[in-house]
């Protein structure tokens, strides 16, 4: 399959205050996460193809403006000597691992944000500066964030990073699932650069049939587990893998929705720590203030 069919293929498979004011944080959720849609966008990445070539780090680099360098020094695998996190400094990384059946061909892993169906910094968040939007994907708006970091303690897969450096103006960091090229109808650009189609993009219900088709035609191939399809209530980010997921550092996680968990810290907090979260409200407050005040001023990129 040529290049161009490959893509239309692939297209036609789919393509400080509430602390405050005392808001439930149900009713943030519910204004913030809409009914889920039969059909929003995934990607399946199929740890058995990926060649670690990372040309997806390169190319997420490049479409969100961070400094990326030349693509040929993205061959040198000495980074392979320790596991890498996504971070400010890139939306994706790609580890690798031995592959104790195959050991000339060791397992690599993309990592980046699994675009939760129930995400759990869009319960945490206190402002409403995550959403999940229609088409799966889960975004910020970081002239909403305040810094509470609320969701890098929620998130099960510890995503959002921050700016640490930039403590007046804190800005949260995580792969947005392209969204501005997907509104063009474009592919995300990690899945147009992947040069082996390790990832595939489409509907997320299309990718469940084409991933269980794979695992029931390669049994040897790959476990019999889809990694993300039912975790933390089924993510649009989806794995495959040859051996299990625990070995590949996926944290083992169950199928409820990790909002529960985010919701409980906050409930926790706010039950019972009601002068310090006052305080916190009101240093929040402060802090959202002064980055207005910075972006109306330009300070802000
Ligand atoms: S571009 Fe594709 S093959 Fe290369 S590291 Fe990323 S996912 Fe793997
Ligand atoms: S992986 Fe973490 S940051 Fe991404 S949607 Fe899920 S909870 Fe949010
Ligand atoms: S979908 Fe876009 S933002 Fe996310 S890892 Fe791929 S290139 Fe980066």
């Amino acid at each position: 399959m040529g290049e161009k069919s490959r893509r239309n293929f692939l297209k036609t498979l789919g393509i400080a205050g509430a602390a405050c004011t005392g808001i439930p944080s149900q009713k943030l959720i519910s204004k913030t996460q809409p009914q889920l849609s039969e059909d929003r966008m995934g990607v399946l990445v199929d740890t058995t193809v990926c060649i670690g070539c990372r040309r997806c780090e390169w190319v997420c680099k490049k479409t969100h403006d961070i400094p990326a360098g030349e693509i040929e020094s993205y061959s040198e695998e000495s980074v392979f000597s320790k596991m890498r996190r996504p971070g400010n400094e890139g939306y994706t990384k790609v580890n690798r691992y031995d592959n104790y059946q195959n050991p000339s061909r060791p397992i690599n892993v993309k990592v980046q944000c699994m675009h939760c169906d129930q995400p759990a910094c869009v319960s945490a968040c206190i402002v409403g500066a995550f959403s999940k939007k229609e088409d799966g994907s889960v975004v910020w708006d970081s002239n909403k964030c305040i810094g509470c970091r609320y969701c890098m303690v929620a998130c099960p897969f510890q995503i959002p990073t921050f700016e640490y450096e930039n403590a007046l103006n804190p800005d949260i960091h995580k792969c947005d699932f392209c969204a501005e090229r997907t509104e063009e109808g474009l592919l995300p650009a990690c899945v147009d650069i992947c040069p082996v189609e390790a990832l595939t993009y489409g509907k997320r219900r299309d990718l469940i049939e084409v991933a269980e088709k794979r695992i029931k035609l390669y049994p040897d191939r790959y476990i019999d587990k889809i990694y993300g399809f039912t975790e933390v209530g089924g993510t649009s980010w989806m794995y495959l893998a040859n051996t299990e997921f625990e070995k590949l550092d996926f944290p083992n996680l169950r199928d409820n929705p990790a909002p529960g968990v985010s919701e409980s810290i906050q409930h926790g907090i706010f039950a019972y720590f009601v002068p310090p979260i006052s305080l916190y409200a009101l240093l929040g407050g402060i802090m959202w203030v002064t980055k207005k005040k910075n972006n109306n001023n330009g300070w802000n990129k």
